[in-house]
C-alpha cells in the first residue's frame, strides 16, 4: 500500500494511492486516525479495513492534491553518512568500521514538492538522494534477523546538506538540520511491496542526472542500521532513517557544483516514486513568534 498525507480545505488527511487517484482513508474507514504516526501505531488492526477501502472509488486525483510530508513531525530523523562505496571514494574518506550516524532535527522535515531553503548564511547547498526507512514498531535491541519486523515502509528522501556548516566542525548535525532540509515522500510504500536493497536510486538537478546508483551498493544495509541504532536508543513508530547517499553529490565534483536559488532537485527511487523540490532563497530576517 502507498499511503499519503495530503492537505484539504478541512485539514490534513490520510489517503491511499490507487492508480492515478487517492482514496480518502479518513472518510471511508471509520476510526482511521488523521495522522500517520497514529495510523502506524494501529497498523495491524487498521490494515484489513484499509485494504478493503482500496477497492472503492478514488476521492481525489493524485496530481491535483497537495501532498504533505508523509509524517509531518517525526519523533527522530537519523541519518548515516558514508554508506555507499562510490560516495566514500568521492569524499576521500576511509571506509568506516562503524556506521557514522548523525541527526537531522525534526523541524527539517519537509513535503515532497515543497521548496527547500537556500540559507542566507551559506553558499554551499548540496543534495543527497536517499532511501528513507520509516519505523513501524517501538523497539530496542533488535537483532538483525528481526529488523524487518520493525520496518513500516520506505520513502524517497533528500538529505539536503549545507556543506560549509557541515565541514566547519567535526559535528555534522547543524549543517544537516536547516529548516526544510529533509524533504521525503511522495508517500510511504509499505514494506511488503519492495525489496529495499534492489532499487535504482537517482537524483536530477534541473533535469540533469547527478546521481545514479542502486541501493544494493549500501555498506551497512537497512537491517544492520536498525540493529546498530536500537542498541543505543528506543526506535518509535514514525521515526525516520535516511540510509545514505551514492556518488555524485555536488561536493564530490571538480570543481564542486552546489545548488543555487531556482534549481529544481528531483530524487527518484524505483518502486517508491519521486520527490521534487525547488530551491528558494531564504531571507534570513529575524522571526520571533
Ligand atoms: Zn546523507
Amino acid at each position: 500500500m502507498k499511503i499519503v498525507t495530503y492537505a484539504t480545505a478541512a485539514g490534513t488527511r490520510l489517503g491511499a494511492v490507487a492508480g492515478e487517484g487517492v482514496v480518502d482513508l479518513t472518510r471511508h474507514v471509520p476510526g482511521t486516525p488523521g495522522d500517520m504516526i497514529s495510523l502506524i501505531r494501529q497498523w495491524s488492526a487498521a490494515k484489513p479495513r484499509l485494504t478493503q477501502a482500496l477497492g472503492g472509488r478514488a476521492d481525489q486525483v493524485l496530481s491535483t492534491i497537495r501532498l504533505r510530508a508523509p509524517i509531518m513531525r517525526p519523533g527522530k530523523i537519523l541519518a548515516i553518512g558514508l554508506n555507499y562505496l562510490d560516495h566514500i571514494e568521492e569524499t576521500g574518506a576511509q571506509r568506516p568500521t562503524w556506521p557514522t550516524f548523525f541527526a537531522k532535527m525534526p523541524t527539517a522535515a519537509n513535503g515532497p514538492f515543497d521548496p527547500i531553503e537556500y540559507p542566507a548564511v551559506s553558499k554551499e547547498l548540496d543534495y543527497e538522494a536517499e532511501l528513507v526507512v520509516v519505523i513501524g514498531r517501538r523497539c530496542r535491541n533488535v537483532p538483525r534477523a528481526r529488523a524487518g519486523e520493525v520496518i513500516f515502509g520506505y520513502c524517497a528522501g533528500n538529505d539536503v546538506s549545507v556543506r560549509d556548516w557541515q565541514k566547519r566542525t567535526p559535528q555534522w548535525t547543524i549543517g544537516k538540520s536547516f529548516d526544510t532540509h529533509a524533504p521525503f515522500g511522495p508517500w510511504i510504500t509499505t514494506a511488503d511491496e519492495v525489496d529495499p536493497h534492489a532499487l535504482g536510486i537517482r537524483s536530477l538537478v534541473n533535469g540533469e542526472v547527478r546521481q545514479s546508483s542502486n541501493t544494493s551498493q549500501m555498506l551497512f544495509d537497512c537491517e544492520a542500521q536498525i540493529e546498530h541504532l536500537s542498541q543505543a536508543m528506543t526506535l518509535e513508530p514514525g521515526d525516520l532513517i535516511f540510509t545514505g547517499t551514492p556518488a555524485g553529490v555536488g561536493m564530490g565534483r571538480h570543481p564542486p557544483l552546489y545548488l543555487k536559488p531556482g534549481d529544481v532537485v528531483r530524487v527518484e527511487i524505483d518502486g517508491l516514486g519521486a520527490i521534487e523540490n525547488r530551491v528558494e532563497q531564504a531571507s534570513g530576517a529575524p522571526r520571533i513568534e
